[in-house]
Order: structure tokens, then C-alpha cells, then sequence
């Protein structure tokens, strides 16, 4: 079958490969329907994740369930299903107290050999384990374009605007308009704030979020606390969201909020460790949250939110190419020319 493979920095190729088939009873073999580039697929991309070399890239897709092991209950041959980024077992004692993301058996697709040796999903099949907990059911009336985020993007932008803990008539900091970014601000408008400001250097991005109702802000053009703080009468917004990955992001993140403030950041950070400002974080009395998205907690409910209209996440795709076209699919999204990319086999 034909599958994207990481072959080193800026590599990626599509070449053919073994097709995949069920190991454990608890797997399922996808046919891949839809697939998408994520931000997280560029930090592999740039050789910031160890392990990578050789791995089927992708933690974005959906399909049709071709095969399903003897302990799969919940979905048979035919079924449509979109797929969490990793797969959770729901009976350990994470998965007990709804803590999947750190589950005993996680594994994330596509993100190589120290993140479970999973094989993604930019290919033509995949092989999900433990399929009854790591997939969710599409609803008939809803497109594979609808559906594809609730694995990941918009997961994660609705698990960062929660987290943020926003209220009715709060103003909120987005730092970072990329695809995860514009998820939170569509996911923050379901908490009811009075403003958003969106804090990015790229005019097409930041015009998508001006259409979600934030307020854009270029960082490139204008110093972004400053102009928040001007905005706020002085104090900064009461939370703020970062989305993009880098630790300078996650320092505006912490300077644009007021204090008594909620941070929460999603951007997987690309250093192990950085300056904290401890002193000024604690004098300001401000809440801290960060982490990868706790994916399985939502799809079922995001499913439902888009199903009734309140979140259009496929308006943020801007190219719909094939597989085949996958090189040119990651070079045009790391230079970000494409908001999304989705692929089909
Ligand atoms: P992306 O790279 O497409 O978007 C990042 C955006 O941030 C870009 O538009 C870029 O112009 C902007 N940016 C860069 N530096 C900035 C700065 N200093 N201030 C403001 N904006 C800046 O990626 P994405 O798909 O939107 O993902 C964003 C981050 O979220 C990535 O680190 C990704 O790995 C991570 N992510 C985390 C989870 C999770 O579970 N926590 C899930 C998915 C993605
Ligand atoms: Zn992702």
C-alpha cells in the first residue's frame, strides 16, 4: 500500500509499504478515507523528534473499518470512524479517573519509536489498537472533512478554552493563529467571552480568525502585550491560550494575562526547558495549565457540537490534494501557505 514515511529533516516521502493487519484482538484495520498535516507532523519535519526515521507519519484520519479483531465490540467491518491521535485502553487506572491521555498503554500514531512505535495515517490503511477506546463513531449525516478534527485539532482547541477556564463576558489572549489556534478561538466563542485577540504574524491566518470574531493582532506589525494591555485599559485579558509551540510564545501567553489570570498552553513546547517567571506568576496569583489534549473526553460531544451547527472546523481547510502529493503537502504547509491540508488516498 502506498504510505508517507519520515526520512530525515525536511524528507518525507510517499513509497509503498507492507499493508498492515491485526495483531491483537483489540485491533482494528482502517481504510483510510481522509487524512491531515498537523503542526505537531512539523516538529517531526524539522527533526525535533528522536525516533522518527523510517516511521508512517500521520495522527489525523478517518475511514471505514476493514477488519476488526475478535475483542472489538463496539464497531464492525463497514463502519465509518474517526481515531483519537493515540490510543487508550479506558480501564486502566488513568483511563478510570478520565485521564486517557496519560493511559498505561498509550501510543500516538506517526511520532515514531519513544511514542509507541505506531504507524500513522497518511497512508491507505492503518491498524488501530485497542480500537473500541481510541475511535469514535461518525454520525451518517457528517462529512469525513466535518469529523477528521475531532481526533486532534479542534480537540485540543476545545480541552485549551476549557482549561482556560473562560466565563461569560471574559476578554481572552490567543497566541497563535495555525490551525490549533483558530480551534480554541471557535471553541473559546462556546464559553461566551466579550473579546478575543489572536496573536500571529500571518495576514491569511489572522483574517480566517477575524471571521471566527477575534481580534486580529499582526506581532510582526505591533508589540502584542503592549496592544492587549492598551486595549484592556491597562490590565491584560483575564485568560489567554497558547498555540504554538515555541517558549517565547508561551512567555506572551503569561505577560498578556491580568493577574489573578488563567494560562493554558497546548503548543507541544519545543525545548525540554526554559525560563519560568515564578516570582511574576506568583505575585500575579496566576493559574497554570498545559498538556496534550485529552482527546477521547470530547470526540463524542465535538461530534455532537458540529452535528447542531455551533463548530465548522473543516472552514479552516485550504487545500484538499492526494496522498501521492504528500512531499508537496508538508513543504507547503511548514511555509505556511496552506491553513490545512487534508489527503486523500
Ligand atoms: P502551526 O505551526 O501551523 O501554527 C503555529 C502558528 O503560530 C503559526 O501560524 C505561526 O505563524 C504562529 N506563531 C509562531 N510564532 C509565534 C509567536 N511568537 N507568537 C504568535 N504566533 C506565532 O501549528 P498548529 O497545527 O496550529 O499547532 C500549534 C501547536 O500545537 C504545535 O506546537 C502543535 O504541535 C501543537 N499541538 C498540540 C496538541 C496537544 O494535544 N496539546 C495537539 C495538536 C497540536
Ligand atoms: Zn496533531
Amino acid at each position: 500500500m502506498k504510505a508517507l514515511k519520515y526520512e530525515g529533516e525536511a524528507n518525507v516521502k510517499v513509497v509503498d509499504v507492507p499493508k498492515p493487519s491485526i495483531k491483537d484482538p483489540t485491533d482494528a484495520l482502517l481504510r483510510v478515507t481522509l487524512s491531515a498535516v498537523c503542526g505537531s507532523d512539523l516538529h517531526i519535519y524539522h527533526g525535533r523528534i528522536p525516533g522518527c526515521e523510517g516511521s508512517v507519519l500521520g495522527h489525523e484520519f478517518v475511514g471505514i473499518i476493514e477488519d476488526a479483531g475478535s475483542e472489538v465490540r463496539r464497531f464492525r467491518p463497514g463502519d465509518r470512524v474517526v481515531s483519537s491521535f493515540f490510543s487508550s485502553c479506558g480501564h486502566c487506572y488513568y483511563c478510570r479517573r478520565g485521564w486517557f491521555n496519560q493511559c498505561a498503554s498509550k501510543a500516538t500514531f506517526g511520532y515514531g519509536v519513544h511514542f509507541g512505535a505506531l504507524a500513522g495515517g497518511q497512508a491507505e490503511f492503518v491498524a488501530v489498537p485497542l480500537a473500541d477506546h481510541t475511535l469514535e463513531p461518525i454520525p451518517s449525516d457528517l462529512s469525513d472533512e466535518q469529523a477528521i478534527f475531532v481526533g486532534d485539532i479542534l480537540a485540543t482547541g476545545f480541552f485549551a478554552a476549557e482549561r482556560a477556564e473562560i466565563e461569560a463576558g471574559d476578554t481572552v489572549a490567543v497566541i497563535g493563529a495555525g490551525p490549533v489556534g483558530l480551534m480554541s478561538i471557535m471553541s473559546a466563542q462556546l464559553f461566551g467571552p466579550a473579546r478575543i485577540f489572536v496573536v500571529d504574524m500571518v495576514d491569511s491566518r489572522l483574517e480566517l480568525a477575524q471571521g471566527m470574531g477575534a481580534i486580529p493582532i499582526n506581532a510582526a506589525q505591533t508589540e502584542p502585550v503592549e496592544a492587549i494591555k492598551i486595549a484592556t485599559g491597562g490590565f491584560g485579558t483575564d485568560r489567554s491560550i497558547e498555540a504554538v509551540g515555541l517558549l517565547s510564545a508561551i512567555e506572551t501567553a503569561i505577560n498578556c494575562v491580568r493577574g489573578g489570570g488563567t494560562i493554558s498552553t497546548v503548543g507541544v513546547p519545543n525545548h525540554t526547558s526554559g525560563e519560568f517567571p515564578y516570582l511574576l506568576a506568583w505575585s500575579k496569583a496566576l493559574t497554570f495549565r498545559s498538556g496534550w489534549c485529552n482527546v477521547q473526553a470530547y470526540m463524542r460531544r465535538l461530534l455532537d457540537l458540529i452535528a447542531a451547527g455551533r463548530l465548522k472546523p473543516d472552514a479552516i481547510i485550504s487545500h484538499r490534494m492526494k496522498l501521492d502529493d504528500g512531499e508537496d503537502a508538508y513543504r507547503i504547509f511548514n511555509a505556511r501557505e496552506a491553513t490545512k491540508i487534508v489527503l486523500t488516498p
